[in-house]
């Protein structure tokens, strides 16, 4: 096939011209020849078919059928009048309705004479209806050339007021077909085509738009959604290849006194099996001189922190400076004071620098971090600040990683000449197969296993109705001598309403537990304030924490064992999951109670009982992404990431896991895809990586 021929502007297509091609170019991005046939319907009308009318069904959707009108009347209603045709076959009845359009039908229609119908039909007091149903003289239908099923493709308000309808796409679409002359070039090898049974790429485009039957659909669909996939996945997989062959990292060989000392004296518990892996993977990545790009996930609660600590002692024993930078203030003087009580007793030097620190503190910080007189330091966004120089930094570590935007991830990068190790957290679990496809280029370790003794937390959802109930259970668990949250949400828009929400839900508890002491936190204190109130709920002085999602991230108080969620149909699942993650961190059998009014969507409704359910991160992220879609689900700074042209990471996960096999497969043989049988995936990549087709990704 001509490439040219396929890069030609659309404005020389017949049909288009220069205003069409301007409308086609800005909604929907179809500059060439090519990107109009790689633009592709998003459903079909089976047209492929006829039904009785016996055989209709109540839900069924568009369909086709043979009979003659027999009556046609005219019925008053409130406005107007609605003109209805009794319409039948051998076997059975039914009604075509209009609304509109009256002069058109009465002068038009012939009775008694045999018309293919088609369009939705309706179930109504026992009759089934067609409203402006699609008409056309058998004798006519038979005549005529149409397409089988035909496709229907994305619109957009602008497109239809241009007056580019589909039917006019669809001609689009037929006239470079034809130009194009349906011999496209081979894209993937033999031995992909021959093991998946592939149809070729002309067929597959081919039948993308214009299918012949369902089954020549599937098969295309197929093809196609494999191959978007496929060389994404390529595309990763070879980025992460030559980075580990180009990026020269800081070689950590030895193990030396931190670690050693710490693992065989200061560790305080047995670490979990899934713990020991991940150190034993991280170390094997820091000794193996090229940079480190690790994503580490595990639930809430499993011990993230200890595998940090663990990893920036190999840092030191090399001579190196470590850093963990964490997205909130809270988390990171949490860390800092969880990593100096575990430091206790060893000569590390750990120092902490948040927005908050003060110009003098500060100062300090800045020339003990260039003279090497701190070996870790720990902090917010504040690290990232140019004046923030360290003298050799070895290993960063990111907490929360979904806080931060890729850019900051680059940030830390440009600190050396050399780039430092780059080890990322997230207790949002992602589905790995997601993971794959957003951080492709990290490697991903997980920790699949919850420190001994959790027990799993009692997860209930109450209406606002019951609340003196929910009560009266608080109290008798602060009876317990437990330790309560009480959440209230924070939507950035609506910031003064929850502002309000909080402040009166802060008075009614007051009010309703009197002997009490009560600690409030939320975004619009000042730091010192916020610490000074978190610190009396960590040390047991006041028994109930009232706060807005503040407290979502990393928030440690064993004792605390009630989580209680208000307006929780407000909150997205792994929000919920993440909050729910603050109780059960002690001994004691801990509860989260999910409030909510009687008005639920659907979808609150899904995210309740998921989450009564079940207390695996795991399980709630891929019910997160089906309700909310990948895009969503990474946040807004990378939604928009994952809008592939055909596939669908979740729907489609098992071609993505096919996918990626192959093309592991074919770069573990050829790396650089030079093999003569990998000729036809060789130009195509790079035409892709040249059209920038293939998105560019995060990092
Ligand atoms: P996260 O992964 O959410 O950051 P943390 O690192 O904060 O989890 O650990 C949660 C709690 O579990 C902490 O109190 C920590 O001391 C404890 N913990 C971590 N690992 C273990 C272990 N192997 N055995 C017992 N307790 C552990
Ligand atoms: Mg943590």
């Amino acid at each position: 096939m001509n490439q040219n021929l396929l890069q030609t502007p659309i404005e020389y297509l017949k049909g288009v011209g220069p205003n069409r091609a301007e409308t086609l170019k800005k909604e929907l991005d179809i500059r060439t020849y090519r990107d109009l046939i790689n633009f592709f319907p998003n459903r079909y009308l089976d047209k492929t078919g006829f039904y009785k009318i016996k055989d209709l069904q109540q839900n069924s959707s568009e369909v086709q059928v043979i009979g003659k009108i027999v009556h046609l009347k005219a019925i008053e209603q409130k406005r107007g009048q609605r003109l209805v045709a009794d319409f039948i076959d051998e076997t059975g009845k039914m009604e075509l309705v209009w609304f509109r359009g009256h002069k058109w039908i009465r002068e038009n229609i012939q009775l008694n004479t045999p018309y293919v119908i088609f369009g939705k039909s309706n179930f109504f007091n026992g009759t089934f209806s067609m409203p402006h149903p699609e008409l056309e003289k058998l004798e006519d239908y038979k005549k005529s050339l149409r397409p089988a099923m035909q496709p229907i493709y994305p619109s957009t308000e602008l497109l239809q007021k241009k007056g580019i309808t589909n039917r006019v796409i669809m001609k689009l679409m037929q006239e470079v077909l034809q130009q194009t002359g349906l011999n496209f070039s081979e894209s993937l090898n033999a031995e992909l085509i021959g093991n998946l049974k592939l149809i070729t790429k002309s067929e597959a485009l081919f039948n993308i738009h214009f299918p012949k039957n369902q089954e020549l659909l599937a098969k295309a669909q197929f093809r196609l959604k494999f191959e978007e996939l496929f060389f994404i996945q390529l595309q990763l997989l070879r980025k992460n290849i030559l980075h580990k062959q180009k990026i020269k990292g800081f070689n950590f060989d030895k193990i030396g006194e931190n670690f050693n000392t710490f693992y065989k004296q200061h560790l305080p518990f047995e670490l979990t099996g899934a713990q020991k892996n991940v150190i034993k993977e991280i170390r094997a990545d820091l000794g193996s001189g090229a940079q480190m790009n690790r994503l580490l996930q595990g639930d809430v609660g499993s011990g993230k922190t200890i595998v940090a600590l663990m990893s920036m002692f190999i840092a030191l024993d090399n001579g190196f400076q470590a850093c963990l930078m964490a997205p909130t203030e809270i988390l990171s003087v949490q860390h800092y004071n969880g990593i100096i009580e575990l430091c206790n007793n060893l000569k590390t030097s750990v120092y902490i620098l948040t927005g908050s620190t003060k110009t003098s503190r500060r100062r300090e910080i800045h020339q003990k971090l260039e003279n090497g007189q701190i070996d870790i330091l720990i902090g917010t966004h504040a690290l990232l600040e140019d004046k923030v120089k360290f003298k050799n930094l070895g290993l960063a570590i990111i907490d929360e990683q979904h806080r931060f935007g890729v850019a900051q991830r680059a940030k830390l990068w440009n600190k050396n000449t050399t780039p430092p190790h780059v080890l990322v957290m997230t207790a949002t679990p992602i589905p790995r197969t997601l993971a794959m496809s957003l951080y492709g280029d990290l490697d991903i370790s997980v920790i699949d296993e919850l420190p001994p003794g959790r027990k799993p937390i009692k997860t209930v959802h109450r209406f606002d109705s019951n609340r003196l109930k929910v009560f009266r259970f608080i109290k008798e668990e602060i009876e317990k001598g437990r330790q309560i949250y009480i959440v209230y949400p924070l939507i950035q828009e609506s910031e003064k309403m929850d502002y309000k929400d909080l402040m009166d839900g802060y008075e009614s508890i007051a009010r309703a537990f009197p002997e009490n002491q009560i600690s409030i936190v939320h975004g619009q204190m000042k730091p010192a304030d916020k610490d000074y109130e978190m610190d009396r709920f960590v040390c047991g002085e006041t028994q109930i924490m009232v706060a807005t999602t503040v407290i979502e991230v990393g928030v440690n108080v064993p004792n605390a064992s009630v989580m209680i969620i208000e307006s929780a149909e407000r909150f997205g699942l792994s929000q919920l999951h993440q909050l729910r993650g603050r109780v059960g961190r002690g001994a004691e059998q801990s509860f989260c109670i999910l409030m909510t009014s009687h008005k639920l969507s659907n979808d609150s409704k899904t995210r309740l009982e998921t989450m009564t359910s079940t207390n695996d991160g795991f399980e709630i992220a891929e019910v997160d992404l089906k309700l909310r879609g990948p895009g969503d689900l990474m946040g807004t700074q990378q939604s928009g990431v994952l809008t592939l042209k055909i596939a669908d990471i979740v729907k489609d996960n098992s071609i993505l896991q096919t996918a990626r096999n192959y093309a592991n497969k074919i770069l573990k043989e050829d790396p650089n895809l030079s093999m003569e049988k990998n000729t036809a995936i060789k130009q195509a990549y790079s035409r892709l990586v040249k059209n920038k087709t293939i998105w560019n990704y995060i990092s």
